[in-house]
């Protein structure tokens, strides 16, 4: 049997365990995973764009566990009442190839995106930040901000959003939160004044500049999250010029991270080099660092083991016959015996 755990399981977990709990969970899982990152065999993920948008493929696997998330970015959905981002994923069994858990993954990918993002911070970032602009306040602002807030210490948030609703929608949902002050600003130049920590998580499928060079001051860390598709970028070059850049899989980041616009040759170091101490961190505290974040097939992998453990934990999720049960598993035909077509069942 395959487990299928829902977006309600996933809320009951976050409800019983608290949110910083799972946040912190999920941090663990992805530096365990990120620390083994060797072991994994990797591919950049496949995707099939069309004018609205595009929809991806991510597997990956160890030599015990598989995994693969299907996922889409359409930023003109919420026009339509749909979210940008829907994803559902599989953990399977590689001995055998049983498919052990479907999940859902849209809410999971809001989870671990942040958690991933917090993982970088913690090694990218001003020891002591204590305040993040956080530009494009959709579906995934919160999740960033509760992350920050909770795993990193950041107390002040500078918000903006070009949908004022939007900013209005976080404000909501963040204001009884105690010691986080919230500041909505006018744009995103007066968002990032100051900050220590900018979040960029905005969905427009073009090369946007959210930031320009003059915007960036010494010591910033850029958790640049929402330019992950060929021809939707938000640093200008300039500001990745004068950045030391980190990214999670090259060879999926050129394509589809905000240093498509920079030369091939261009200076970039993986983010499992610095969780394993192959190369370091944040040199010194003038230093600008990037965490040029598209969302890589392992987060997925780390964050479908988590969910699946504390299902378990919970007695969450339905076991479903995805796979049919054969007495004799060379004779597939049987498992269409035994079902009559429903009209005559009714009659
Ligand atoms: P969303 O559509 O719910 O929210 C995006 C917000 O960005 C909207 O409120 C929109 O008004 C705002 N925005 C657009 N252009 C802007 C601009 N120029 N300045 C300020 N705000 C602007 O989308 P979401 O689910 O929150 O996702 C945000 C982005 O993050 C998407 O691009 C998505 O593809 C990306 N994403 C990346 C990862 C990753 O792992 N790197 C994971 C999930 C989502």
């Amino acid at each position: 049997m395959t487990t299928l755990i829902s977006t309600h399981d996933i809320a009951c977990i976050v409800a019983e365990r608290g949110l910083p709990e799972v946040l912190r969970r999920l941090v663990d899982c992805l530096e365990e995973d990120f620390g083994r990152w060797e072991e994994f065999e990797k591919v950049a993920r496949v995707a099939s764009h069309s004018p609205t948008g595009v929809i991806e493929l991510m597997p990956v696997a160890d030599a015990v566990d598989y995994s693969f998330k299907y996922v889409n970015g359409h930023p003109r959905n919420t026009a339509l009442g749909l979210p940008t981002v829907m994803a559902f994923g599989v953990l399977a069994d590689v001995a055998t190839g049983i498919p052990r858990v479907l999940s859902e993954l849209t809410l999971t990918t809001a989870l671990r995106t942040a958690a991933t993002s917090v993982m970088a911070a913690k090694r990218l970032a001003r020891p002591g930040a204590r305040s993040m602009a956080l530009v494009g306040n959709g579906a995934q602002s919160e999740f960033q901000a509760l992350a920050f807030h909770h795993l990193l210490g950041i107390t002040t948030l500078r918000l903006f959003d070009t949908d004022a609703a939007a900013t209005a929608k976080l404000q909501r949902h963040l204001r009884g939160v105690p010691g986080l002050r919230l500041v909505a600003c006018a744009d995103a130049a007066e968002a990032l004044r100051g900050a220590d920590i900018v979040t960029t998580i905005t969905a427009d499928k073009r090369n946007a500049t959210i930031v320009t060079p003059e915007m960036v001051e010494p010591g910033m860390h850029f958790n640049a999250v929402g330019g992950d598709c060929p021809g939707k970028t938000e640093l200008h070059p300039g500001v990745l010029q004068a950045a030391r850049v980190f990214v999670e899989y090259e060879p999926q980041s050129r394509i589809e991270g905000d240093v498509q616009q920079m030369p091939a040759d261009f200076p970039v170091t993986e983010l499992w080099r610095v969780l394993a101490g192959r190369s370091p961190g944040r040199t010194g505290p003038a230093e600008v660092t990037v965490f040029d974040s598209v969302g890589f097939a392992l987060e997925d992998f780390s964050a479908l083991r988590l969910v699946a453990e504390l299902a378990r934990a919970a007695g969450l999720g339905e076991e479903i016959d995805l796979i049919p049960a054969l007495g004799d598993p060379k004779d597939l035909y049987a498992a269409l015996a035994g079902a009559r077509p429903r009209q005559l069942r009714a009659a």
